[in-house]
């Protein structure tokens, strides 16, 4: 099996490049804002006066027009703008489906556009460096931090906090799940990012905590700054910058973790995420600042990983598996009593029956991946210690 996968690198235009990728990135979500103002606006008119619907195939014609009449809508490749109205379609798709209406794509945040296989390539300029093209444009430099692990099937180029990217997509063969049968727990701890229930564990860098931090207080000073002052806009690229540095980070980090969780195990056992309970669980955590605890869990991402490992456990074949945490975290994974007593400070867990001890985080890991897989009795599932289940949590 085939599977598609993004690798991204930063791009390094020149002056007058970086000039035309703003210019293509503006170009091609104006078609896509008309495209989308097209059909909420005129949608029934169309039917009526073609007996068609309006979609990929005949906006796509009528963009064929637009270009012959406006050059500067023309000075743009037509295949970026194709691929916007593609992304209209697959947005429309989603809201037939019960997701939200397509959203008007905003100056600032949409800053990006598509270039399909056949107008794209990378070659290498020297040991650090090599180039990406892009029709009408060149050849752009990146910095080139892993070699492309496929065939490249588009690359998306992205405006973050004013710096460009390249996203490229690539096919690859599907690499097998090194161990199938296996499961793993994970809980998303205070103390430690994310606790495995094979004792292992994946803490946010260190260098994530301090630019979250910086972010603050970036924010911090930004609402002191008189709005539209020069300062002002000063602050706001600062704070743009310390963001976007901190997403890059955080992404690494997760693809990383989850990465190497779905090459051990083919079966994750995870918390349900409920943010009304993630909220309750600082309580029962006994965390005196909830706010710290809340600021914790947004730096992890949980909600990036839980997206990552589902996709990347479906490449592999696996499963992901999502449980009621309730208990998890007063559950002795040895003997299986459940007190509320058991926590000897937040992170260490003292069962007050069994006198069992352990990292009150991995402790819980063991009991979400009980949770998940009811009845397998550390048969599937190595890392378990089966032989202590308390006959209640096993039958
Ligand atoms: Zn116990």
């Amino acid at each position: 099996m085939q599977v598609l996968r993004t690798q991204k690198y930063r791009l390094y235009p020149t002056a007058e490049q970086a000039e035309k990728l703003a210019e293509f990135a503006r170009v091609v979500r104006f078609i896509y804002n008309l495209a989308l103002e097209q059909r909420r606006d005129f949608w029934r008119q169309f039917k009526r006066a073609t007996g068609k619907s309006l979609n990929y195939v005949s906006q796509g014609r009528q963009l064929t027009e637009l270009r012959a009449e406006n050059d500067w809508i023309a000075a743009v490749p037509a295949n970026c703008q194709h691929s916007a109205l593609q992304d209209l379609d697959k947005a429309f798709a989603k809201f037939w489906r019960g997701g939200g209406y397509p959203q008007f794509r905003k100056a600032g945040t949409h800053e990006t556009f598509e270039v399909k296989a056949a107008d794209t390539g990378t070659r290498p300029l020297n040991r650090k460096w090599s180039q990406v093209r892009v029709p009408k444009i060149g050849w752009i430099k990146y910095r080139d931090t892993r070699p492309i692990s496929g065939d490249i099937r588009s690359t998306r180029v992205v405006c973050e906090g004013g710096k460009w990217f390249a996203c490229i997509g690539v096919r690859t063969e599907h690499e097998a799940s090194a161990s199938a049968l296996a499961a793993v727990g994970i809980d998303r701890g205070v103390t430690l990012a994310l606790a495995m229930s094979d004792g292992n564990t994946a803490t946010v860098p260190h260098s994530l905590v301090d630019l979250d931090k910086a972010a603050r207080r970036a924010g911090r000073v930004l609402s002191r700054r008189k709005r539209g002052s020069a300062r002002y806009r000063k602050q706001r690229s600062v704070l743009a910058a310390t963001k976007t540095k901190a997403t890059r980070v955080r992404r690494d980090w997760q693809h990383k973790a989850t990465t190497a969780i779905c090459r051990d195990y083919g079966t994750v056992v995870i918390e349900a995420l409920n943010t009304k309970g993630m909220t309750r669980r600082a309580h029962e955590k006994g965390v005196a600042q909830k706010r710290g605890l809340n600021r914790s869990i947004l730096n992890v991402g949980w909600g990036s990983i839980e997206m990552m490992l589902t996709y990347k456990l479906e490449e592999r074949g696996g499963t992901l598996i999502k449980i009621n945490p309730a208990y998890t975290s007063q559950t002795c994974s040895a003997c299986g009593t459940i007190d509320k007593g058991s926590r000897e400070s937040q992170a260490r867990f003292v069962c007050t029956s069994c006198g069992h001890s352990e990292n009150a985080d991995i402790n819980a890991a063991k009991n979400i991946l009980r949770q998940g897989l009811p009845g397998v009795d550390g048969g599937g599932c190595a890392p378990v210690e089966a032989r202590t289940i308390h006959p209640r949590l096993a039958a």
